[in-house]
C-alpha cells in the first residue's frame, strides 16, 4: 500500500513531532502552548512598541504584525513594507519577543526571512508553488495558513513543498475556510486541529481572529482551540481595535487579550499541558 501524498509531513516520517525551536529557545510543538499577539498591521513605531510590551506583559511569547499586507482590495491600507520591517524590529529589540511577519511574494520574503523569527504564509499564497518553495530554503521556520477554500490535503501538500526544499520546520495555521453563512467572516475548522495532529507530525496552531471575524467571538475560540489540542494561538490585538487600519472588527483591546491569556492557561492545565514562558531574544532590554 502506498502511503499519503504528503510524504515528509506524514505522521509515520516523524512519530515523535516536530518541535519547532526559535533561536531564543522558545518551543512550539511541544508540551507548551504558544501564543502569538499583536496587530493586524504595523501602522507606525509607538503603535507596534505600545502593543509589543501591552502583549508580552499579558503573557504572549511571540510578536505578530504584518507589514506587507494581503488585502481584497488594492484600495484599501496595503501596509508599511519595508519601513514596517525596521518598526517590528524596534519592537522586537524593546520588548525581547521573536516576531512572525507575513512574506507576500517572492520580492518580500528575503528581506522578511532577514528581520523576522518566523515566516508566515498567508491564506491567499497557500498555493502559490514558487513562493513555497522559496520559504523552503529561507533559512526560518515557516507558519503556513491554510488557505480558505483548502482540503486539509491541500494543505499538508503546500507543507510539503516547503519540507521538500529542506526546511524541516513548519508550523501550520487553521484560519477558518469559507462557509455559506455570514454570521461569522470564516467558518473556524477546530476539528482539523485532532485531524492534523493524527495525519502529520506538523505543530498546529489557531488563528480564532481570522476564523470568527468578529471580537466578541476570539476568547471563546481561543479557549476551544487549546481544548482540541492546538499547540499555539496567533491572536489580533491593538489598542484602539475601532480605529485598526485593518480588521477593526476581529481586533481585541489588550485587557481582553489579558482575560484570554489567563482562561486559556486553565485550558492549557486541563488538558495537560502550559502556557510558554517569555524567553527574551539577544540584545532585548
Ligand atoms: C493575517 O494574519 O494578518 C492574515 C492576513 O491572515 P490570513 O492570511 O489568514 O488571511
Ligand atoms: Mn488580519
Amino acid at each position: 500500500m502506498s502511503g499519503p501524498a504528503w510524504r515528509l509531513a506524514d505522521r509515520g516520517a516523524r512519530p515523535e513531532g516536530t518541535v519547532v525551536r526559535l533561536a531564543n529557545g522558545l518551543a512550539i510543538g511541544g508540551e507548551e502552548v504558544v501564543v502569538m499577539a499583536g496587530p493586524c498591521a504595523v501602522e507606525g513605531e509607538a503603535q507596534v512598541v505600545g502593543l509589543a510590551l501591552a502583549v508580552r506583559e499579558a503573557g504572549a511569547t511571540v510578536l505578530r504584525g504584518g507589514a506587507f499586507k494581503p488585502r481584497s482590495s488594492p484600495y484599501a491600507f496595503q501596509g508599511l513594507g519595508i519601513e514596517g520591517l525596521r518598526l517590528l524590529a524596534r519592537a522586537r529589540a524593546e520588548s525581547g519577543l521573536p516576531v512572525v511577519t507575513e512574506a507576500l511574494d517572492e520580492a518580500s520574503l528575503g528581506p522578511v526571512a532577514e528581520m523576522a523569527d518566523i515566516v508566515q504564509i498567508g491564506a491567499r499564497q497557500m498555493h502559490n508553488g514558487s513562493l513555497l518553495r522559496a520559504a523552503g530554503r529561507c533559512g526560518r521556520p515557516v507558519l503556513l495558513k491554510r488557505g480558505f477554500a483548502a482540503t486539509i490535503e491541500e494543505w499538508l501538500l503546500a507543507a510539503e513543498y516547503v519540507l521538500s526544499e529542506g526546511n524541516p520546520d513548519v508550523i501550520l495555521c487553521e484560519r477558518g475556510v469559507r462557509a455559506f453563512g455570514t454570521d461569522t467572516r470564516f467558518l473556524l475548522d477546530l476539528a482539523a486541529v485532532p485531524l492534523v495532529r493524527q495525519l502529520t507530525h506538523l505543530p498546529v496552531i489557531v488563528d480564532p481572529s481570522h476564523g470568527t471575524g468578529r471580537r466578541d467571538l476570539v476568547r471563546p475560540m481561543a479557549r476551544a482551540a487549546v481544548a482540541a489540542g492546538a499547540d499555539g494561538l496567533l491572536l489580533e490585538v491593538h489598542g484602539t481595535p475601532d480605529a485598526a487600519q485593518s480588521d477593526a472588527r476581529q481586533s481585541i483591546e489588550p485587557a481582553e487579550f489579558r482575560r484570554l491569556v489567563r482562561e486559556v492557561q486553565g485550558v492549557a492545565v486541563a488538558v495537560g499541558r502550559r502556557l510558554a514562558v517569555p524567553r527574551p531574544v539577544g540584545g532585548a532590554a
